[in-house]
């Protein structure tokens, strides 16, 4: 039997209807080949969605160390993937309780930034601004350290992805045009 390529971003073996074996193979319906099985279950494949939150505080932001695979060890904001019971708000604000601790209001949106299959798992990541309003913070089990950092300081080098880099860049453009209207 020749060996079906795998979908972008997944790799699925069985159609989670029937549990079939699925494959591959372009659909009259269909503008691209999709998994199906041979009573003609689609299986779809789609992007997940990370939220994170970048917390802020009198001008500084409060970043966490990973503890966990992949980025071991590098710099980025509480965020994490959405669960199937949640608006994309309240999964900003539990990784901000589970990772480091504290309570934020989450406030405007900072960006959405897309990475698509097949070199990344094909992740979707929205971000919020959020302002502190309790806890202390603690980090969880999936943070090494948090710590505060001022705009001038944040470790650039050291960021676990380039989704933070970017919604990191976008942060900082946003508080500059604040300060802007401000003056
Ligand atoms: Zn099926």
């Amino acid at each position: 039997m020749t060996q079906q390529p795998p979908a972008p971003g997944e790799d699925p073996q069985y159609c989670p209807n029937c549990a079939a074996p699925l494959v591959l193979r372009p659909l009259p319906t269909e503008d691209r080949p999709r998994l199906v099985c041979d009573r003609g279950h689609i299986l779809y494949v789609n992007p997940k969605l990370i939220v994170g939150v970048i917390p802020e505080r009198r001008g500084r932001i409060l970043l966490m160390r990973r503890a966990i695979e992949p980025r071991y060890g590098a710099w980025t904001f509480p965020g994490g993937f959405m669960e199937i019971d949640e608006t994309a708000e309240e999964c900003a604000a539990r990784e901000a309780q589970e990772e480091v601790g504290i309570q934020v209001s989450i406030g405007k949106l900072v960006g959405v930034y897309s990475r698509p299959a097949p070199h990344t798992p094909g992740i979707v990541s929205i971000v919020y601004r959020g302002r502190i309003t309790g806890g202390e913070v603690k980090p969880g089990r999936e943070a090494l350290e948090a710590r505060w950092f001022r705009p001038e300081d944040i470790p650039w080098d050291e960021l676990a992805y380039e989704t933070t880099n970017w919604a990191l860049r976008d942060w900082l453009k946003g508080r500059r045009d604040t300060s802007r209207k401000r003056a």
